[in-house]
């Protein structure tokens, strides 16, 4: 139901509020340096929660091709989002909602909604007041939300001077207007190019940065430098005087080995601190003492595994992010370098499978949309199936080995999922639900259910728990009526819906590790928390490194090492 439109002007709710603007170029890390920041705060024990803006026209990155935008992040409440998200939670460790991505498409369709409802009647409606007004409403609907927050850090995607940013970047300024001013703070974020030939860093392009934010009426509080080498007081103090901050307010920001090591080096810079001091707030000394160790055992892994991705986006990492970020924390604490080999399944459909899989000691098959490249990652299944190499497949990748088994142990040559083919053996199909929707936006199975998981499995093991909650996106399931078929030829149904019976998990009983899920356990990996799955997986690939090399292994030596 729309709200009225009075109801859009509402208070500023009390809270600190932090705007992270970036300029020069876009990714730079804007989202970690937000999610870095958050953590710092959380850290001293206040409650802090995030916002990113996308300023496309797209309600959500739902509809979105992966290569556009690389993955959709779905949060427990079904709510289909951008990346940046998922760094919020995998740094500050804390569960996102709907309300912590606003899409410009999200705010016009309000907009167009009260204008459609009448409640503008009479009036013009305008990017400003209406958008403008939209947009504080988003970020005052989440300060009011619950736990109610004590900081809040608003990031907008893009770069100064982007024209579908300049609606956020002007509601900020009234936001700032509105509120009192001692609650808010403005933090921009830079990049110093190198030029070796003069063998300095140059601050030019954040003085143009600044100067353009300037025009809009937003004065950065503290500049946030992105740069490959160190950054000197001399051209900390140039940045000071030209963009008007205070020179202690110049945040060197040097790429880091890991993005888990920049909360610890701001944290050096003082950004939270300086942060604090300047919203009023009461400083302590964080313990990073655990999240030190974890970044040491990245920094300085004591094993090394193979696992390869076989997927069809290949092309572009961040259509996988959340999984290569799951394999860093389990790796980090397992004290194992997880290194990703990335396989084309187009590729694995034309050549010898055998030849592409050398030397890799684990197999994941992640999640995809249509037909492309399937018979390419069934074949790679049948491999490791056949060769006792670690399996781990997600969604779509669960989907493939079902059909893979159907087609090699029950002998069902042409069994299928209806997403590829019409066939006598649809193992994968449609739910009745899915089959009368027209829609594409936002319909899919999508968000935490819960999973029933059978005592015994391996699944159960690693979680430890029968009732567990993991997020999903997709539409066809495995179809129940088969459900006794593929249990009496030796598939092991090992999670389960409690609510509408739907099949969660599978595995295979006579391998090392051959684990298929309908959700996707890497949305909720975060470095303090390595997911289950992934972390019994790697332990799973390393061992069988071990074997294959004639060498022991154990957890043990790892902890205790
Ligand atoms: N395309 C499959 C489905 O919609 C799998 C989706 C996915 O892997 N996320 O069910």
């Amino acid at each position: 139901m729309a709200v009225k439109k009075s109801d859009r002007k509402a208070g500023i709710p009390k809270a600190k509020y932090i705007f992270i603007t970036g300029g020069v170029v876009s990714s730079l890390g804007k989202g970690i340096v937000s999610a870095s920041l958050a953590l710092a705060l959380k850290s001293r024990g206040y409650r802090v929660t995030t916002l990113k803006c996308d300023p496309y026209l797209n309600v959500d990155p739902g509809t979105m091709n992966p290569f556009q935008h690389g993955e959709v992040y779905v949060t427990d409440d079904g709510a289909e989002t951008d990346l940046d998200l998922g760094h919020y939670e995998r740094f500050i460790d804390i569960s996102m909602s709907k309300l912590n991505n606003v899409t410009a498409g999200q705010i016009y369709e309000s907009v167009i909604q009260h204008e459609r409802d009448g409640d503008y009647l009479g009036g013009t409606v305008q990017v400003i007041p209406h958008v403008t007004d939209e947009i504080i409403f988003k970020i005052t609907e989440l300060a009011n939300s619950h736990p109610k927050p004590q900081v809040v850090l608003i990031e907008v995607g893009g770069t100064v001077g982007d024209i579908e940013s300049q609606p956020f970047l002007e509601a900020f300024r009234q936001f700032y207007l509105r509120a009192n001013k001692r609650n808010v703070l403005f933090i921009h974020l830079t990049m110093l190019p190198y030029i070796s030939a003069a063998e300095e860093v140059k601050t030019k392009p954040t003085q143009h940065s600044v100067t353009k934010l300037r025009e809009i009426g937003l004065q950065p509080d503290i500049i946030v430098a992105r740069t490959e080498k160190p950054v000197t007081q001399e051209i900390k103090e140039k940045i000071a005087l030209f963009c008007n901050v205070n020179v202690d307010d110049v945040i060197e920001g040097i790429t880091a080995k890991t993005i888990y090591e920049v909360p610890l080096l701001l944290e050096k810079e003082n950004l939270a601190k300086n942060v604090i001091k300047k919203l009023g707030m009461k400083d302590s000394t964080p313990d990073f003492s655990n999240w030190n160790r974890l970044v040491q055992h990245i920094k300085e892994p004591s094993e090394n595994v193979k696992i390869a991705i076989c997927g069809k986006y290949i092309g572009l990492k961040d259509a996988y992010k959340s999984i290569s970020e799951a394999f860093i924390h389990s790796g980090a604490a397992l004290e194992t370098k997880v290194e990703v080999v990335w396989i084309d399944a187009e590729e694995v459909d034309k050549g010898k499978v055998e030849e592409l899989f050398e030397g890799v000691d684990g197999v994941l098959v992640p999640g995809g949309f249509g037909s492309r490249g399937i018979e390419g990652k069934i074949k790679a299944i049948k491999y490791v199936r056949e060769n006792n190499i670690p399996f781990f497949g997600i969604c779509l990748g669960m989907q493939l080995a079902v059909i893979e088994f159907a087609r090699s142990i029950m002998g069902w040559k042409t069994a299928n999922s209806t997403e590829f083919k019409k066939t006598r053996y649809p193992v994968i199909d449609l739910m009745e639900s899915q089959r009368r929707l027209q829609q594409k936006g936002g319909t899919m199975r999508l968000g935490a259910w819960a999973c029933h998981l059978q005592r015994g499995t391996k699944a159960y093991e690693a979680y430890d728990y029968e009732l567990i909650h993991e997020r999903h996106r997709h539409r066809y399931e495995f179809n129940s009526v088969y459900k006794e078929d593929f249990e009496k030829a030796g598939m092991v149904i090992a999670g389960v819906n409690p609510d509408e019976k739907l099949v969660e998990m599978i595995e295979l009983p006579n391998h090392p590790w051959f684990v298929g899920c309908q959700f996707h356990p890497e949305l909720k990996s975060r470095l303090s928390h390595a997911h289950p799955l992934f972390y019994q997986f790697v332990k799973a690939s390393l061992k069988h490194k071990k074997e294959r090399e004639g060498k022991e292994w154990s957890e043990n030596a790892i902890a205790e090492g």
